[in-house]
Formats: structure tokens, C-alpha cells, sequence
């Protein structure tokens, strides 16, 4: 039988694993299985030639039982229904997972933002706030970046949104520019999370990080503020990649040099002759390996042939349900995407509390704040996974449904 490689249907069976085993009858299963609300929205855009373009854009809603739903919005080509269902349902899980009182949202747009002027982007960004703004609101749904967005982008949205709510409204949307009410450190939140979750991987498998071999897949907001840090730390990285190809060198990577010759989109090896594949890169012989680029990258095809002893998703679903099994099998310790990325999200509710208060805190407030949320997510994962012998990723959906179940259960819902 071929691989279910769709990441709504495969999500909807970990979900209801996860409520299977913590107790829940048919009925939970069948409230969350999917979002509450999807909505589908058409954008006309005047486009710099004079043309108008009419985009597809969506927002999911998952599950508002705990509090307002929340999460990013996507720029991409490839967005669909079928993904931004999913990544709404992951939101509920790593906003469950790192206790934050939210519930998961997700939009998207199918577009290419590398196509695309700045004028035309303002326009898109705008046009899609006015579309979906009968269902969010800083008390409703809360968006934020995410693939090929970035803190102009919300920015322009904050803006959208408060000209028509006649308010400024800040709280509104995350990941904005610190000078509109941005949070200290929300830019690399999702690495640092990455990075902690990956010294409390080591240590249960006491490894040293100085000197540690680290490959990491994708050089966007994640991969490559991870390079960095790890590099920092005095890890070795000795693999990175973009969409167009890889680049390895065993003595490790001058990370910051290919920081400095990125483009905005995360690409860098084009400058180089000397690459890699993206599949070459994967196999590599490393100790942390960190797929953080795109969905479905290790697969029962190559789970076989990887060979570090802990992989990290900071991607959104780059391992298959069936690949989980092998790397779990093989004695590979995997940290599930649900719990290795949700410092963005942890770091947006900072924001969105120092919006709500008008207060702000220091970067080292942040640090304190999101590190404390991040080893106490891994330390329960770990714990259920280990206690109840079941693999990392089913104890994180675990962890993460829990509180959106019981919420729906105290409503009355279920
Ligand atoms: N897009 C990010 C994620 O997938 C962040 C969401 C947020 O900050 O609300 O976790």
C-alpha cells in the first residue's frame, strides 16, 4: 500500500490515537477531528501591470474551547485547504503543548511572494485582512507570521485592521515590528525553542553539543537563526540547505559568511558550484539532524538510511507517520514538530500579553519566559512517551489535546 503522505488525514489519526489513550469517547473525536470553522476567500489585486489578479486565500479555526484560536499565515504556492486544516489542528496541539490559552488557527494564501512586488504584497496582505476580519480579532482569532511572511507583512495587517476597528489595535496580530508593539526576540523564537529543545534532546542522550555534528534542512526564519545559534554553541554544522540544493563540508560550515549572502527567502546555494541534494543532505553522517524546510521529507523511502540518533522537526510535518515508526524502531530520538517549534507561537503570546497590558518586558525576559516553557514541554513529552512506552510524537499529540478536550468537556460541548 502506498504512504499516506496527506497531512490532514494523517493527522486526524494521531488525534484520535491521543484521545483513545487518554480516555475520550468517539464523540471528542469526532468535535476534533476537524476545525470548527474554514474560511475561503477570493482577494482581487491590482497587480504594478495594470491587471487585476484574484487570489484564494483561507483561515482555519480548529478549536476555540481554551481561548481565542491563534497562528500563522502562509504565502505560498502551494497552500491548500487540506494544509491550512492541518496546521490549524497542529496550532491546537503546540498550543496545548506549551500551555498557552489558545486555541489553533492557521491561514493561507496561494500565491508567490517571490514573484511578487512590495506594492502588490501590501495590496494582497491587505486585501485578505478586510476578507477574513468578520472571524478574527485580538480576542477572536489572533494571526501571526509564517512560511513567506515576515513582520512587514503584519505590519500592513495590523494597519488594515485597525483602520477598519477605528482603534489601534495591536493585539490583533503578532510577529509585528518592535517599534508597533513586536515582542523582543519573537524573530528567533522558533530557533531558540529549537535550540533548547535540542539541548534537552542531548542530554537524555548525553551528547556533548560542543562539537556536535548538526545538518540542518532549510535556511528560512528557522534553519538559519538555528545554524546559528547551534554554531554558537560550538556544534559543528555540517550540512544546510534551500529549495534549490545543499551544501556540506564535514569541518563544518561558515555559518555566519552564508548568513551574510542569504537572500530574504533563505537562499543561498545558488552562489555555490559544490552542492549537494536535498535527499544527499538528509542522509548525512551527523549526530542532530533538523529538517526545518518543508512537509514530508523523510518518508519509509530514506527513514531507513538516516543516520543521526536525534532528529528535531522544526518544520511543520516533515516526517511520515510510517518514517516515525522507523526512526522510533531504530532507536532514533525524535522531537516532534508540534513541541520543537512552538517557541514562535510562545513568544507571540508574550507579545500578545504585552499588548494587552501595554507594558513591555527585556529580551532577557523573553529568554527567561520561553526557555522555562520549553524545557518543562519537553520534560512532559519525554516523560509521557517514556512512562506510557509510546513513541514521541503520539505522547505530544497527548500533552497537546488534552487541555482543548477538557475545556470542550467543561463547556458542555461533549
Ligand atoms: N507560524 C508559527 C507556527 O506555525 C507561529 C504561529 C504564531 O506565532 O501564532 O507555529
Amino acid at each position: 500500500m502506498a504512504e499516506n503522505l496527506n497531512l490532514f488525514t494523517s493527522t486526524q489519526e494521531v488525534i484520535q490515537d491521543a484521545l483513545g489513550k487518554l480516555g475520550y469517547d468517539e464523540a471528542m473525536y469526532d468535535l476534533l477531528k476537524e476545525p470548527l470553522r474554514l474560511l475561503t476567500v477570493r482577494i482581487p489585486v491590482k497587480m504594478d501591470d495594470g491587471t487585476t489578479k484574484v487570489f484564494t486565500g483561507y483561515r482555519a479555526q480548529h478549536s476555540d474551547a481554551v481561548g481565542p484560536t491563534k497562528g500563522g499565515v502562509r504565502f505560498h504556492p502551494m497552500v491548500s485547504e487540506e494544509e491550512v486544516k492541518a496546521l490549524s489542528m497542529w496550532m491546537t496541539l503546540k498550543c496545548g503543548i506549551v500551555d498557552l490559552p489558545y486555541g489553533g488557527g492557521k491561514g493561507g494564501i496561494i500565491c508567490d511572494p517571490r514573484q511578487m512586488s512590495m506594492g502588490e504584497l501590501e495590496r494582497l496582505s491587505r486585501g485578505y485582512v478586510r476578507a477574513i476580519s468578520q472571524v478574527v480579532g485580538p480576542t477572536k482569532d489572533i494571526p501571526a507570521p509564517d512560511v513567506f511572511t515576515n513582520a512587514q507583512i503584519m505590519a500592513w495587517m495590523m494597519d488594515e485592521y485597525s483602520r477598519m476597528d477605528e482603534f489601534n489595535s495591536p493585539g490583533f496580530i503578532t510577529g509585528k515590528p518592535i517599534v508597533l508593539g513586536g515582542s523582543q526576540g519573537r524573530d528567533r523564537a522558533t530557533a531558540e525553542g529549537v535550540t533548547i529543545v535540542i539541548q534537552e534532546a542531548a542530554k537524555k542522550r548525553n551528547l556533548d553539543i560542543k562539537g556536535a555534528r548538526v545538518v540542518i534542512q532549510g535556511f528560512g526564519n528557522a534553519g538559519s537563526f538555528l545554524a546559528k545559534f547551534m554554531s554558537d554553541l560550538g556544534a559543528k554544522v555540517i550540512g544546510i540547505s534551500d529549495a534549490y540544493g545543499a551544501l556540506h563540508d564535514p569541518n563544518g560550515l561558515d555559518i555566519d559568511y552564508l548568513l551574510d549572502r542569504r537572500d530574504s527567502f533563505g537562499t543561498v546555494t545558488t552562489l555555490f558550484e559544490n552542492t549537494i541534494t536535498n535527499k544527499e543532505l538528509l542522509e548525512l553522517d551527523c549526530d542532530i539532524l533538523v529538517p526545518a524546510a518543508i512537509e514530508n521529507q523523510i518518508t519509509a523511502e530514506n527513514a531507513h538510511n538516516i543516520k543521526a540518533d536525534i532528529v528535531v522537526e522544526a518544520a511543520n510535518g516533515p516526517t511520515t507517520a510510517e518514517a516515525t515508526k522507523i526512526l522510533t524502531e531504530r532507536g532514533i530520538l525524535l522531537v516532534p514538530d508540534v513541541l520543537a517549534s512552538a517557541g514562535g507561537v510562545t513568544v507571540s503570546y508574550f507579545e500578545w500579553v504585552q499588548n494587552n497590558q501595554g507594558y513591555y518586558w527585556t529580551e532577557e525576559e523573553v529568554h527567561e519566559k520561553l526557555y522555562r516553557k520549553m524545557v518543562d514541554a519537553f520534560e512532559n513529552v519525554y516523560t509521557t512517551a517514556t512512562n506510557r512506552n509510546i513513541n514521541m510524537r503520539l505522547a505530544a499529540y497527548m500533552v497537546g489535546v488534552r487541555r482543548t478536550a477538557e475545556a470542550s468537556r467543561f463547556r458542555g460541548w461533549v
